[in-house]
């Protein structure tokens, strides 16, 4: 009769799949977090998204006291352990004498093998782990082809999912009308309260100096301020110089603002013929569908979604790594795609449009791997999400399941006239080159000699010359493809 909720990617109090299944099975319910040691042993000790999670906690404990005390129960608050999950939760189980767990599905590959080992745990016990659909708005088998199978082309998938969508599917728990049954604070557990960043071995970051607000409520502020603009999306989403997308990612992929939520405001203001809010919720789209694609095929986890592209070889040696680290730190002489990666390193986000050149940049023009692509981002997005950045690389390297071709290759001069005009967000990452005017901005080698002088720009000094040559790189590239499709 007492059941304990297990908060991983989900950290609000409303709208929570595994909060309300718990509150309506149970008569007493607890709630933890775990800070994974098999998460946070890998990761630098300063990292923006452990400060973000940490904050946010402190906001659902705020929650879930306040749902509490609205059902007249006093001292409800969050249990947070530090260790690995896959002992702290069977131990607590135990110790609060629980005869279930509730958790919401997490269908990374790590997290279904850690959550096998729990139920194993659990089970020993006599304790049942019960795991739902939360993150996402359809999952798993929800959506597939007529004939049964999954979808790896987006489109169909996309009208297959707005076919089936419905109030039904974006309706939200109603956790508040069954809250009565959280229970207070357990003696037997210690004291409440979330642990400070250097408990669990962290150093504060930036985190507060950038515009993130943390937790639901900070969600909410976010979301608030998008409704706003929401119908002017489909504009500007693609100008990195302009507020134009919802910046919720961090939110999504924690879990401090529901799915359903979002998916609902953009559904019915699609409906009432806002193009921006149709267009925003196909990203929300491709968030399900790129999370399915993980779910059917673990296998892109380090492997080509496309088999024979795993046969490109890439740039390696002395040279790869070179120009990999020219990439990383924004040195590849191509300014907007050093602004970008600077952006990245500054603020952990970088606008879509960039992710797409400067992913489709170190895989067609310097020909790395974007596996190790994959991995910058990963250690550096506070949105990082294994399904989206997966899908997102190999759509850029064209080995993914509903890529770009691999003859498209994008210019990133024409790209950079295009999405960054004035160079308005070059400018803003690359001071330096702030001098120089509307043309030039784009490519500094091409400009004239007095206007570098006039812009005091010293190309190989102030900033670099370009570290490859954008038509070599594409032949290059072509062939590269070429070789690996015909199995040379
Ligand atoms: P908005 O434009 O407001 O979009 C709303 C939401 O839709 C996003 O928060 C996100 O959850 C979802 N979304 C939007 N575009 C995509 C997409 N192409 N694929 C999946 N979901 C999408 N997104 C991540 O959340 N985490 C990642 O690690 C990630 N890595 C990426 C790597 C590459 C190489 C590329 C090309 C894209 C990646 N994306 C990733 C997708 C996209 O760039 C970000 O979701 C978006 O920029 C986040 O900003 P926003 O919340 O302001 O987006």
């Amino acid at each position: 009769d007492a059941a304990l909720v297990w908060f991983r990617r989900d950290l609000r109090a409303d709208d929570h799949a595994a909060l309300y299944a718990a509150c309506r099975a149970a008569r007493q319910v607890w709630c933890v977090f775990v800070f994974d040691s098999a998460i946070l042993d890998a990761l630098p000790r300063k990292d923006r998204r452990v400060e973000f999670i940490r904050d946010s906690l402190v906001d659902l404990d705020a929650q879930l006291t306040a749902l509490g005390q609205s059902h007249g129960r006093e001292n409800v608050h969050l249990i947070v352990r530090h260790g690995w999950a896959t002992r702290e939760i069977p131990a607590l189980a135990r110790q609060l004498g629980v005869q279930a767990v509730f958790a919401n599905h997490d269908d990374e590959p790590d997290a279904v093998s850690r959550d096998a080992q729990v139920r194993g745990a659990l089970s020993e016990a006599g304790v049942s782990l019960y795991t739902t659909k939360d993150h996402v708005v359809f999952e798993r088998d929800e959506v597939m082809t007529g004939g049964g199978t999954s979808y790896s082309v987006f489109t169909p998938y996309k009208n297959a999912w707005l076919r089936k969508v419905n109030e039904f599917y974006l309706r939200a728990w109603p956790v508040a009308r069954h809250a009565s049954a959280l229970a207070g604070w357990p003696a037997r557990v210690g004291q409440p309260g979330v642990p400070a960043l250097s408990d669990i071995g962290f150093e504060p970051s930036d985190l507060h100096t950038l515009k993130l607000p943390t937790g639901s409520t900070g969600a909410r502020e976010l979301l608030d301020d998008f409704l706003h603009r929401i119908d002017l999306y489909e504009d500007a989403r693609n100008f990195p110089a302009v507020k134009g997308p919802s910046y919720l990612s961090t939110h999504l992929r924690f879990g401090t603002v529901s799915i359903r939520t979002l998916a609902r405001e953009a559904l019915h203001r699609s409906q009432g013929g806002s193009r921006g809010a149709e267009v925003w919720l196909s990203e929300l789209i491709w968030r399900d569908f790129y999370h399915q694609i993980l779910h059917h095929h673990p296998r892109v986890v380090g492997h080509s979604f496309k088999p024979e592209y795993d046969a490109v070889k890439w740039e390696h040696g002395k040279h790869g790594d070179a120009l990999f680290a020219a990439w990383c730190e924004g040195r590849t002489g191509y300014p907007l795609v050093d602004a970008a990666m600077l952006q990245l390193l500054k603020t952990g986000y970088m606008h879509n449009r960039l992710r797409m050149i400067s992913a489709s940049f170190l895989t067609k023009d310097l020909g790395i791997d974007w596996r190790r692509g994959e991995a910058w981002f990963a250690l550096h997005l506070n949105d990082f999400d294994l399904a989206a950045n997966n899908g997102g690389w190999q759509w850029a390297a064209s080995t993914g399941c509903d890529a770009q071709p691999y003859f498209r290759i994008f210019n990133p001069v024409t790209q950079s006239e295009r999405f960054d005009p004035d160079g308005k967000f070059i400018r803003r990452y690359l001071p330096q080159l702030a001098g120089l005017g509307r043309k030039a901005i784009h490519a500094p080698w091409l400009a004239k000699p007095l206007e570098l002088v006039e812009a005091s720009v010293k190309l190989g000094i102030d900033y670099p010359e370009p570290v490859v040559d954008h038509d070599a790189a594409r032949q290059l590239t072509l062939a590269r493809f070429a070789a690996a499709r015909e199995g040379k």
